[in-house]
């Protein structure tokens, strides 16, 4: 049994901070877990950003809900799901990620929860758990799945290691160089390919 988990952020749909940064204008918020690899210290900056700048929870709905999959996304997805159990490992939240998930058919995803106030501030977030992307791998292999994952930054990286078979999408060229042992690839038709070749199955693109 095989089992496919996908990152959200940067393989499916644009990153969601990046997008608020440009709208508000406010640089320091386009730091991804590419730019800061410890995903609690990446939060709390932008917890304390938002909370210098009275941004709330609405706002930033307000941004996600105008944001689509990016192009070839949903193809892949549905051509995914018709070939593999299919679960998203994300470190986004709930909160944010509804309307994208809608755009994507809904497939099942794993990610965080955030606190907010009544005034809609974000108060604080709980992480599902440590290292929630490899524990989940784990967790699959367990109940007898050999996964094969895909992600494009540093939170990935683990549980690409994890995976029977990890695949970098879309990933920059330092986390490249620093991975050497997971293919790279760079467009959906290839991804597809990198499935087909890490699936133990006989599989057509
Ligand atoms: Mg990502």
């Amino acid at each position: 049994m095989e089992l496919a988990c996908l990152d959200l952020e940067g393989v499916l749909i644009p990153e969601i901070w990046i997008a608020f940064a440009e709208e508000t204008g406010i640089e320091e918020l386009k730091a991804t877990t590419r730019d800061i690899p410890d995903y609690d210290v990446l939060m709390k900056q932008r917890l304390r950003i938002l909370d210098e700048h009275g941004l709330t929870l609405p706002q930033i709905q307000d941004t996600i809900s105008r944001l689509a999959p990016l192009e070839g996304a949903r193809d892949f997805i549905d051509w995914l799901r018709e070939r593999f159990q299919v679960v998203i490992l994300s470190d986004t939240f709930y909160e944010f990620a509804a309307p994208l998930m809608k755009q994507l058919g809904y497939p099942t995803l794993l990610c965080h929860k955030l606190e907010v106030n009544e005034g809609g501030r974000i108060t604080d977030y709980t992480l599902r758990q440590r290292d929630p992307k490899r524990q989940s791998v784990r967790a699959f292999q367990l109940l007898n799945y050999r996964v094969i994952a895909a992600g494009d930054s540093y939170n990935d990286t683990t549980m690409l290691a994890q995976a029977e078979s990890g695949i970098l999408f879309h990933a920059p060229q330092n986390v490249i160089d620093e991975f050497p042992q997971f293919p790279a690839v760079h467009n959906f038709a290839d991804l597809k390919q990198a499935f087909v070749d890490a699936s133990v199955r006989d599989l057509s693109v």
